[in-house]
């Protein structure tokens, strides 16, 4: 496993002293350092001191065909000896980049027959909400730029989008959210009054909803962002027809609707997007993680037909929609997505259909550990949220610090998890994990569980 020159030593201490790490306490990570990876294969990992570990949370919820998939090494390997670069000077495309956008806007709900590619996630949010920008002001209805997101969601750490995110980590500091940024109450079963009550829950946000468009008044409102499943919150499930409610709801109130799909995109959830298991089409959908499984970096965002029409139609030829990056479109990260999507149409999302069965078996069977309140998922996506008591759902002192003592547990014991502050524990493994390996991924979270107790 020792692939450094340096001795292992020195690449954690060189790391201390220079590398800024994402969402990371300065001094904590000085103090700490980080867990150095060398290689990966299938499900597992293992850091440069040979310490294996197996991976239920596919790096950041993005390595969905698992590592070590030789193919996309290949098809990335021909690309960049081929073309490496394309985007030019905004005019030029790739073979690649195209046959991608023609895939994607097959595969995705009707209507999103217009796609835009970024180069990860929060740039694909924040793409979309500057396009809603450009939209309303196309068709003359400037007022329009009031955004409503859910408590608990998270939007990517861009300038704009964090500030759609509702996490207080990625907004103290930083003078977010935006006086035009707004946020309802998230449909959070475990933790609503009527939680019991899927009609209740649903109706709940769409209540919330049209009281905040009320206030703000329909003519000053651009949108309404969601995850159909909301992932950095605690992977908090809304019941199903929540997503159809709401697409119905943002018609009646005439707003848009972006579904952010950055981690239910591409069989996290059983289907190609949770959006298709209501039939719903949103008006801009984002993508990114498992477009191109964490290969390359790439996201996308999606229009509707009608939003492009009246983009298209409100400027004359000669003038540019001033949106572009110089990575836009990359011809290699296209060619990884497009084998990555091969990937999943020839088996990979029927298998993560059928280990999300028996994920879903052991979900159930955990429910009964003292630790345990409440556990929850869809597909290959899941969460065990852990109480102090049981029976009145009390969460537990922060002082206590559940997430990071359980964080540091399951590695101790192998494997790789997500240990959220709130006391959940996130899964999403890679949709390759064989029913084996979901039974030892579970085997090793409950011993850490128990060491908690
Ligand atoms: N949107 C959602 C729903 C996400 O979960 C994330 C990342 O976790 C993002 C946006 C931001 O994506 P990225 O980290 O690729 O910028």
């Amino acid at each position: 496993a020792q692939t450094a020159t340096l001795s292992n030593r020195s690449l954690v201490d060189l790391d201390r002293a220079h590398l800024i790490h994402p969402v990371t306490s300065f001094r904590g990570h000085e103090a700490h350092g980080a867990r150095v990876l060398a290689s990966g294969d299938g499900m597992w990992l293992t850091d440069i001191d040979g310490k294996r570990v197996i991976d239920a949370f596919a790096g950041l919820w993005c390595v969905n065909v698992g590592y070590g998939q030789e193919s996309i090494v290949a098809a990335a390997t021909e690309q960049m000896r081929k073309l490496p670069y394309a985007t030019g000077y905004f005019h030029f495309g790739s073979e690649p980049t195209i046959l991608l956008a023609e895939k994607l806007t097959a595969l995705t709900p009707p209507g999103l027959d217009h796609v835009y590619f970024t180069l990860g996630g929060s740039d694909a949010v924040d793409s979309a909400i500057r396009y809603i920008t450009h939209y309303f002001n196309a068709i003359g209805k400037p007022a329009k730029k009031q955004f409503v997101a859910l408590d608990w969601g998270y939007h990517g750490s861009s300038s704009t989008g964090a500030g759609l995110t509702a996490l207080p980590a990625f907004h103290r500091g930083f003078d977010l959210p935006r006086p035009w940024q707004h946020h309802i109450a998230s449909p959070y079963p475990y933790r609503h009054p009527q939680g019991d009550d899927d009609a209740a829950v649903i109706a709940s946000t769409v209540a919330a909803l049209e009281a905040k468009v009320a206030e703000l008044g329909a003519e000053n409102v651009a949108a309404f962002c969601c995850e159909p499943i909301q992932g950095s919150g605690g992977v908090i499930v809304p019941p199903r027809g929540w997503l159809k409610a709401l697409r119905e709801c943002c018609d009646r109130l005439g707003i848009l609707m972006l579904v952010d799909e950055v981690i239910t995109g591409f069989g996290r959830t059983g289907p190609m997007f949770a959006c298709d298991d209501e039939g719903v089409s949103p008006d801009f959908m984002t993508v990114a993680k498992g477009l191109t499984a964490g290969y390359a970096p790439m996201g996308a965002v999606f229009m509707a037909d009608h939003v492009y029409q009246a983009i298209a139609d409100s400027a004359p030829p000669e003038l540019a929609v001033g949106h572009g990056f110089t990575y836009s479109g990359h011809p290699v990260s296209a060619a990884v997505a497009l084998e990555v999507i091969r990937l999943y149409e020839n088996g990979l999302l029927e298998n993560g259909v059928r280990t999300g069965r028996a994920f879903a078996a052991h979900l159930d069977r955990i429910r009964a550990h003292p630790l345990v309140g409440d556990t929850r998922g869809r597909g290959m996506l899941g969460a065990i949220e852990l109480v102090s008591n049981k029976a009145t759902r009390a969460g537990f002192d922060p002082a206590l610090d559940i997430g990071g003592r359980l964080g540091k547990l399951t590695w101790d014991n192998g494997v790789i998890v997500r240990c959220f502050a709130n006391a959940v524990i996130g899964f999403a493994p890679a949709l390759c994990c064989s029913e084996d390996e979901m039974a030892v991924i579970f085997e090793r979270v409950e011993t850490s569980l128990d060491q908690l107790l």
